[in-house]
């Protein structure tokens, strides 16, 4: 798989101090996401079947609700409402029909294990737990974080200054360095993963090992008789750990 390269944004994020730019990115294209979908591309044909294809993650309609424009995600899941439905319908037929193939009721071909029934009844449940999960801007997240990723590897090979505020980075948070680890491995010779690796490694641990301690200078400020030393930057040391955990930022 071959990424185009996005170097602007990348190289905004390293400018910032974090646990981990690609969080930083991640961040800014939800924002920019959850705010293109319900402006103009509320009425662009193309957006409109995709979204009544995918629907968004209850994360995703949680922050679409949360940006006021009722009238713009009305108008979106309004047809996504109606598609979910046609294909709710057509999914169910296959269970009822299953069901009364063994001329018995529904209760009565749970108990005797129609194998056609519980087939189909797999197959609305794994389709249904699949429409849950699925999302648009999912979706375009992610393929906008491998590009960022590919981006990250592409300069720390092709760019001195990019290498060396690399190197006086954090590293990354948990889920970040997956990624990048991932993108290495597809769009990496075995001599550059090793190269990448063996510089993302000790950061990682660096950081790991310093929010390790800045933590214990947090828990420590509880007992009463070090309530005077300053805490400096373990103070948000907790939100921190967090992120580089989870990817997710606590505020
Ligand atoms: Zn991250
Ligand atoms: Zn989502």
């Amino acid at each position: 798989m071959k990424y185009h390269i996005d170097t602007i944004p990348v190289w905004d994020a390293y400018h910032q101090e974090s646990e981990c730019p690609l969080c930083i990115l991640h961040s800014n294209l939800e924002k920019n996401y959850v705010e293109s979908f319900l402006g103009a591309s509320v009425m662009e044909p193309d957006t409109r079947i995709e979204v009544n294809r995918s629907g968004f993650c209850p994360q995703h309609f949680k922050l679409l609700y949360d940006a006021q424009n009722r009238l713009g995600l009305a108008l979106l899941t309004h047809t996504h409402l109606k598609e979910l439905i046609n294909k709710f319908e057509s999914h169910c037929k296959k269970v009822l029909k299953a069901a009364g193939q063994n001329k018995t009721s529904v209760i009565g071909s749970i108990f005797g294990r129609n194998k056609d029934f519980d087939a189909a009844l797999i197959e609305l449940q794994n389709w249904i737990t699949k429409q849950h999960s699925r999302c648009l801007i999912c979706d375009r997240i992610s393929n906008t974080m491998n590009r960022y990723a590919y981006t990250i590897l592409y300069l720390y090979d092709t760019d001195a200054d990019f290498k060396k505020t690399f190197d006086s980075s954090k590293g990354f948070c948990l889920d970040h360095l997956a990624l990048t680890i991932k993108i290495a491995r597809e769009t990496l010779s075995a001599k550059k993963q090793a190269l990448w690796l063996s510089a993302v490694i000790p950061l990682q641990l660096k950081s790991f090992n310093n929010l390790e301690h800045e933590l214990s200078q947090f828990i420590n400020k509880f007992d009463y008789r070090q309530q005077d030393k300053p805490l400096g930057s373990a103070r948000d040391s907790l939100p921190r750990t967090l992120q580089k955990l989870t990817g997710k930022y606590m505020d």
